[in-house]
């Protein structure tokens, strides 16, 4: 099932490429494996899945430890301070950074590990209550100070789109998550390589046409999440 699934998903970025005159080589598939067993990880890796997406520190960690070494490992979901220390030398990028605060102390556990942390900046578009993200107008700034910081590079932006039912409803989110990204270039050290990590599995195409460069995609590969058993 998760051949297939991976399958369609790959099929349908490149649909959105071909139809936004994209390269589907810009696009990186994250196989978002939150809540889900070990097995299903590896059936993914053995079709070929090498970039896999966890929430949780402990989660990442655990699964880190009984997955193949040329794992890259994102680390989407809201991160605290005292859990920074764990997966500093574990992560390829972390995508949720909304704070100074959070940035100061990857920026100490990487230059303690004698790492350089890729980041993202997350930013909260659509203004939910709801959700983590520095707001749009802070993210400039966010920008500016984090880039002054040694151990932690600013690869660029993402963004967690409000749930919707009709996908088309978030191409705005995108479209100014895309606009943000133009004003943070000046900070970031490959200006030419801004990374978008925008769409779930409900609307990635949508977000391939507005210029993603991640796609985190969970349920259309692994299937429903089932939040009872953990
Ligand atoms: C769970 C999650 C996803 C994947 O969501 P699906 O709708 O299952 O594709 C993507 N991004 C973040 C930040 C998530 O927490």
């Amino acid at each position: 099932m998760i051949k297939e699934n991976l399958e369609t998903v790959k099929k349908n970025i490149a649909a959105a490429c071909e139809k936004a005159g994209r390269d589907p080589g810009e696009v990186t598939l994250i196989a978002v494996s939150k809540t889900k067993p070990v097995e299903m990880l590896k059936e993914a890796y053995d079709a070929g899945v090498r970039d896999f997406g966890e929430n949780r520190v402990q989660e990442l960690v655990e699964k880190y430890d009984q997955m193949p070494g040329d794992v890259r490992w994102h680390l989407i979901g809201h991160l605290q301070t005292n859990k920074v220390k764990y997966i500093v030398d574990k992560v390829c990028m972390i995508h949720s950074v909304d704070s100074l605060k959070l940035a100061k102390e990857i920026s100490s556990q990487a230059v303690k590990h004698n790492v350089t942390v890729d980041i993202l900046l997350e930013v909260n578009v659509a203004e939910e209550e709801t959700k983590f993200g520095t707001s749009s107008e802070g993210a400039v700034e966010l920008a500016k100070e984090v880039s002054k910081l040694p151990g932690i590079n600013i690869r660029g932006l993402m963004t967690v789109a409000p749930y919707v039912v009709d996908p088309e409803e978030n191409r705005q989110v995108f479209v100014a998550l895309s606009k943000l990204a133009v004003d943070i270039t000046p900070f970031l050290r490959d200006n030419h390589n801004v990374v978008l990590s925008m769409g779930m599995s409900n609307d990635y195409q949508v977000a391939v046409t507005e210029g993603a460069t991640c796609v985190r995609v969970g349920t259309g590969i692994f299937g429903e999440r089932d939040y009872g058993k953990i």
